[in-house]
């Protein structure tokens, strides 16, 4: 029971739904209907007024009847802005005209149909209040007037007869009638209100779009502006709308180009877009986006008809420039970049390509745009790369990879290094191709490689630094290990560089250390390895030394090079050097492999330099004991452990005794004595030479002097031995005059001796230091004559006085060997030097000595070095007072 009372409900509320709303109505629409039907309903006042006439009831009645019509047309029109009682005035008016009508024509029933007429014309103000009226206006006449008149309302029995049944029946058509109209009423406010919505979206999209639309109908010239387009262009709605009214607001700078376009769209009927700048009533310039459409042509094809809009596009211009700046922007970024870009997108198209990228590629013009397929790019540049293939390999894969980030550096045939990234292009989030950037870092790697052989190379010479050599070494000896490959090591120290570098400066030092590494790079065989330890010594890494004779030619071969002079600074400078040789054995370290080629190259040095040793174990030992003997012979002159023996020198033709050697001897206090040739090397290794030197120096000159007052013995000279380190001290000559000054001896009376070893390095300087010392007028002596290196040719260039035969030459006369000694003294007779022959031991050797010619010899065979004491007595003078050890100060 409910559920058919709710269906019922629902049914019935579902049929009200489908009753028209009224009042929806617009204002202006209403306005204009009313005017129209006022008008019809003023109409009939007269009408009805002629009728009556016409129907002969009299003048009076007849203007009664239509005053009746009049009153609701008067009511209705005062009340035109009262919408409702207008409404109502007018529809009773209507109704009152059918009643007056009807009544007029004693109840025609023709004329009923004025009140279908009417019902139908109420209808169009779609309310209900008129409507309703209507209904029920005609209901009752019929009912009433009927009842009271039925000659006024019907003109049949019928109707007179049964009124209210009639008049049921005319309802009952009204009703009818009335749902006609209210189904069309109905349907006509549907369609006005999607017809409303419709236009209200549209208004609602032009006012968002900011865009306006027009339509120009060219053959009445009428042209229509939506509302938005008077809002965008400033234009006030009632200003009406025109062709040359939009050709005011343009800006005159675009008029010609809307007047052309204008002229096109007239002229071929095609559909234009274009720009133009609009003139506001404020004076402010707005960018706008035209369109036209033709919309309807003549027969003759003529356009009649176009419509456009016209669209605010001021911000999209400005977004526009500022894009087109960013653009541009980023387009000089991009060229003006040291890094070469290039974007390819997905098809393998390049589409960017920085101005750098072409550049450092070296792109022919056909392939330095965008647009061409990597490809062609790629295979135009494979002939300058080192490795093609893997080039071409990687791309393939980064290819394959849509999301890979990759970076690697590429190798090119002429050395240059790129350095190249890649990432994935992406617009929102998606890849659409790849982004290549290349950085030349040619001299960047330059620098890294040359910073890397600097780490391990001597910047002098360029050899390997000790890191390497080292390094070298210990990777030799390990593979020694495994493959019993002998390794051997060459220590070389240069003999007496530091004199070269105090006496000639450092520049020339490091001038002779360069080109003593180019002798030695000739000297060794490509597999080995020269480096510089350090200051003068160099060493050199033999592997696969087949044998010990091996090594040792390789040292022999340095040694030979170094005898030929080399050119240092436009001069001719020696050097000598002492060479070590180790060899690597099972269980040896790299670092003891060099050490034990230091110790034999500190071997070498002891016995005479301007040579090489082999390693031996006992060598250790030695460098031990010579170590203390250093320590030692630091603080042995202050000490008075040094004391000056003699060797007479004797005159060969009267035998007398003419001079003597002076030769100095250290009284150890625990290893007693040691002669010179044990600490002469250590002393002028360091700076002590000039110690013990001036010392023997002091003494010697002292005590000939001493001598010199015995008679017979006023002209005795004594020799005295100056070391090369010695000789190129700056102060020599003073020291030589000052001891001379102190002692009182006679520079005549004093013999210097040098070695040839002075000349080694700088024989300008040695000379000019001979020179000086000879302008005090002290004598000189060439020691061991015929062992050095040096030529007899130089002699000359010397300023000395004497010739010493080396003992070796001396030794040779008991082999009956005498051309050497015979060819030292006859040359020295040609240059009228005095010769000394040296180390005479036997009478044998003291009579082919006299034979020859030679002047003054000293040796065992005429008397042995003995001290002063000693000397004395030989000399056949009485030993008063001992002389004490002084130091000079
Ligand atoms: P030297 O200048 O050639 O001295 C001669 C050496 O021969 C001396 O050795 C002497 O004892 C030795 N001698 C002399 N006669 C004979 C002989 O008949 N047979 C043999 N086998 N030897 C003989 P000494 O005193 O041991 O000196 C060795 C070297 O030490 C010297 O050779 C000299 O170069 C150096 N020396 C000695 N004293 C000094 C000095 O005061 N200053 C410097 N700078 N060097 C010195
Ligand atoms: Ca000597
Ligand atoms: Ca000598």
């Amino acid at each position: 029971m409910l559920d058919v009372m709710e269906s019922m409900r629902l049914r019935v509320s579902g049929l009200l739904h489908e009753l028209p709303r009224g009042k929806t109505l617009p204002d202006e629409l209403w306005v204009r209907r009313q005017n129209g039907i006022l008008l019809l309903l003023a109409a009939h006042v007269p009408g009805l007024f002629l009728y009556a006439l016409y129907r002969g009831v009299g003048v009076v009645h007849a203007a009664l009847e239509a005053a009746l019509v009049a009153v609701f047309a008067w009511g209705a029109t005062v009340l035109r802005r009262e919408r409702r009682w207008s409404t109502v005035a007018a529809a009773l008016g209507l109704l009152t005209s059918s009643a007056v009508l009807v009544h007029l024509s004693d109840g025609l029933i023709e004329m009923h149909f004025h009140f279908f007429v009417v019902i139908g014309i109420v209808t169009l103000y779609q309310d209900w209040e008129p409507f309703l009226i209507a209904i029920v206006y005609v209901v009752v006449e019929h009912g009433v007037g009927g009842a009271v008149l039925p000659g006024a309302v019907y003109n049949h029995a019928g109707g007179v007869e049964n009124p209210w049944a009639y008049a049921a029946l005319h309802g009952a058509f009204i009703l009818a009638m009335s749902g006609a109209g209210v189904a069309s009423w109905r349907l006509n406010e549907r369609l006005i209100s999607q017809v409303s919505t419709r236009q209200d979206a549209l208004t609602e999209a032009q006012h968002i779009a900011r865009l306006g639309s027009w339509e120009w109908d060219i053959r009445t010239d009428e042209v229509t502006w939506s509302d938005q387009l008077h809002v965008i262009t400033g234009v006030p709605r009632h200003v009406p709308a025109s062709l040359s009214l939009f050709l005011e607001g343009v800006h005159p700078d675009d008029l010609p180009v809307v007047e052309s376009e204008v002229r096109e769209m007239l002229g071929d009927g095609s559909d234009r877009e274009f720009q133009l700048r609009w003139r506001m009533p404020d004076g402010e310039v707005r960018w706008m986006h035209a369109r036209s459409h033709t919309r309807e042509r003549d027969a003759t094809g003529a356009v009649v008809r176009v419509s456009g809009t016209m669209q605010d596009s001021t911000e999209r211009m400005v977004t526009d420039a500022s894009l087109r700046q960013t653009l541009s922007l980023l387009n000089a970024t991009l060229d003006s970049t040291a890094d070469g870009i290039l974007v390819v997108d997905l098809d393998g198209v390049v589409t960017t390509m920085s101005r750098r990228f072409v550049d450092m590629w070296r792109l022919e013009p056909a392939n330095a745009v965008p647009g061409v397929p990597v490809r062609d790019l790629t295979a135009s540049v494979l002939d300058q790369l080192r490795d093609p293939d893997e080039f071409l390999d990687r791309a393939r894969a980064l290819n394959r990879s849509l999301e890979a980030e990759s970076h690697d550096v590429i190798e090119f045939v002429d050395g240059r290094v790129f350095e190249r990234y890649s990432t994935p292009q992406r617009v929102g989030g998606e890849v659409v191709g790849r982004v290549w950037t290349c950085r030349d870092v040619t001299e960047h790697k330059q620098l890294q490689d040359d910073l890397a052989h600097q780490a391990f190379h001597d910047p002098l010479t360029g050899l390997a630094n000790q890191a390497l050599f080292r390094a070298l070494v210990e990777h030799a000896i390990a593979r020694f290990g495994r493959t019993q490959v002998p390794v051997a090591v060459l220590f070389i120290d240069l003999d007496d560089f530091k004199t070269v570098n105090d006496s000639l400066g450092h520049t020339v030092g490091d001038e002779l250390l360069v080109a003593v590494s180019e002798r030695l790079g000739h000297c060794v065989r490509p597999a080995d390895t020269t480096a510089r330890l350090g200051g003068d010594e160099f060493a050199v890494l033999i592997e696969e030394a087949s044998s010990a004779e091996e090594a040792s030619a390789i040292a022999e071969r340095i040694l030979e090079a170094l005898r030929r002079p080399l050119q240092v600074s436009g001069k001719e400078l020696y050097a000598s050097a002492s060479i070590g040789i180790a060899f690597g054995h099972a269980g040896l370290h790299g670092d003891q492999l060099l050490r034990n080629a230091d110790l034999a190259m500190y071997t070498a040095k002891r016995k005479g330099r301007r040579r090489f040793e082999v390693y031996e174990p006992d060598m250790h030992a030695a460098a031990i004991a010579r170590l203390e003997l250093e320590a030692d012979l630091r603080g042995a002159v202050a000490r008075g452990e040094l004391v000056v023996h003699y060797q007479p020198i004797v005159d060969l033709t009267s035998g007398t005794t003419r001079g003597v050697e002076a030769l100095v001897r250290w009284l150890h206090p625990t290893r007693g004595l040691i002669l010179p040739d044990v600490f002469i090397a250590v002393a002028e290794e360091t700076d002590l030479i000039n110690e013990i030197g001036g010392f023997v120096l002091e003494v010697a000159c002292a005590q000939v002097r001493e001598w010199q007052h015995s008679p017979g013995r006023e002209e005795l000279i004594v020799t005295v031995n100056l070391s090369p380190r010695q000789l190129l001290d700056e102060t020599i000559t003073e020291r030589v005059a000052s001891v001379l000054a102190r002692s009182g001896l006679s520079p005549s009376a004093l013999v210097l001796e040098i070695t040839e070893g002075a000349m080694v390095h700088d024989a300008d300087l040695a000379v000019s230091r001979l020179d000086a010392l000879k302008a005090l007028g002290v004598h000189l002596a060439i020691d061991d004559f015929g062992t050095g290196y040096s030529s007899l040719s130089y002699l000359h260039r010397l300023p000395i006085d004497i010739v010493k035969i080396d003992r070796s030459f001396v030794e040779q006369l008991d082999r009956d060997d005498a051309s050497l000694a015979s060819a030292i003294v006859s040359m020295a007779q040609a240059l009228q030097l005095t010769t000394i022959a040296e180390g005479v031991e036997t009478p044998h050797q003291l009579s082919v000595l006299r034979d020859l010619g030679c002047e003054l010899a000293q040796g065992f065979h005429l008397a042995m070095p003995a001290d002063a004491d000693t000397v004395s007595a030989l000399l056949g003078i009485p030993v008063r007072t001992r002389l004490v050890a002084t130091l000079p100060d």
